[in-house]
């Protein structure tokens, strides 16, 4: 047995030092399996609203393990209100997307379908669990909610009034998104897909009072790339 903390988990129970947390079958099976923990050995835990705590593996079989909650570790820190709103891409990329967004701090994750939208179906599920994987390692203490996709008519419909909402496109002699980004209030970045929107898109987007067109450089970006080139850049203007 050693001190050294050995895994990070996301869990949904309450936390409180000298608590206790049950793990289910596929968590047991990280630790036990995968990263070959036993009985002493010491992991961290957190679950977006408690802060991180240190526990001790108490107990293990093959498909449970109690973990004993010892001590806090951080308090609780909400992730910056900074929304994401991107047209799904194919497999593969769109899980980049998930990944670099929640290292970034973007707060929720929502695709969108728009006209150009090639890949209409997503498995909100499964990017849900990137998340949570990318929130494990990153050392974030929340997950970001990957939303259910919803069409881009919806979503300007839904928009709330007090969320600004970036419109990041290509080939726009618009102000740098780093030129606006500075600011605490909540946001949100929209990415088109690969084909980029439509123009009758963008008068529907700008119809909005809360949007503003921002450019990311004069290249054109892969989809991926424009949204944690975006992310980057509202990370570094909010400083968080
Ligand atoms: N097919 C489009 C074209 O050739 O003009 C390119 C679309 S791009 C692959 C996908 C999305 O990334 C765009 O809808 C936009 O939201 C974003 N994007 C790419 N480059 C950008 C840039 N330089 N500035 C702002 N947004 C950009």
């Amino acid at each position: 047995m050693t001190d050294a903390i050995k895994a990070r988990l996301y869990v949904t129970d309450a936390l409180s030092a000298g608590g206790s947390v049950t793990l289910a079958e596929d968590q047991t099976h990280y630790l036990r399996h995968v990263l070959r923990l036993a009985p002493g050995d010491a992991v961290a835990l957190f679950n977006g609203r408690d802060g991180e705590f240190r526990a001790v593996i108490a107990e293990a079989s093959k498909k449970t393990c109690r973990l004993d909650i010892e001590a806090g570790l951080r308090p609780f820190q909400a992730a910056p209100d900074v929304w994401l709103c991107f047209a799904p891409i194919r497999q593969g990329r769109i899980e980049m997307i998930v990944e670099k967004a929640t290292e970034l701090g973007a707060g929720r994750l929502l695709p969108v379908i728009t006209r150009r939208t090639q890949m209409q179906k997503v498995n909100t599920g499964r990017l849900a669990a990137h998340a949570r994987e990318a929130a494990e390692q990153c050392e974030r203490l929340d997950v970001p909610e990957v939303a259910a996709p919803v069409t881009l008519e919806k979503l300007l419909q839904d928009w709330p009034q007090d969320r600004r909402l970036f419109v990041c496109a290509e080939r726009s002699d618009t102000q740098s998104l780093l030129s606006v980004a500075a600011g605490t209030g909540p946001c949100a970045l929209l990415i088109g897909p690969e084909g980029g929107f439509a123009s009758e898109e963008l008068t529907q987007i700008m119809a909005l009072p809360q949007a503003v067109t921002v450019s990311l450089g004069p290249r054109i970006l892969r989809a991926e790339t424009a949204a944690i080139a975006a992310l980057a850049i509202l990370q570094s203007a909010r400083q968080n």
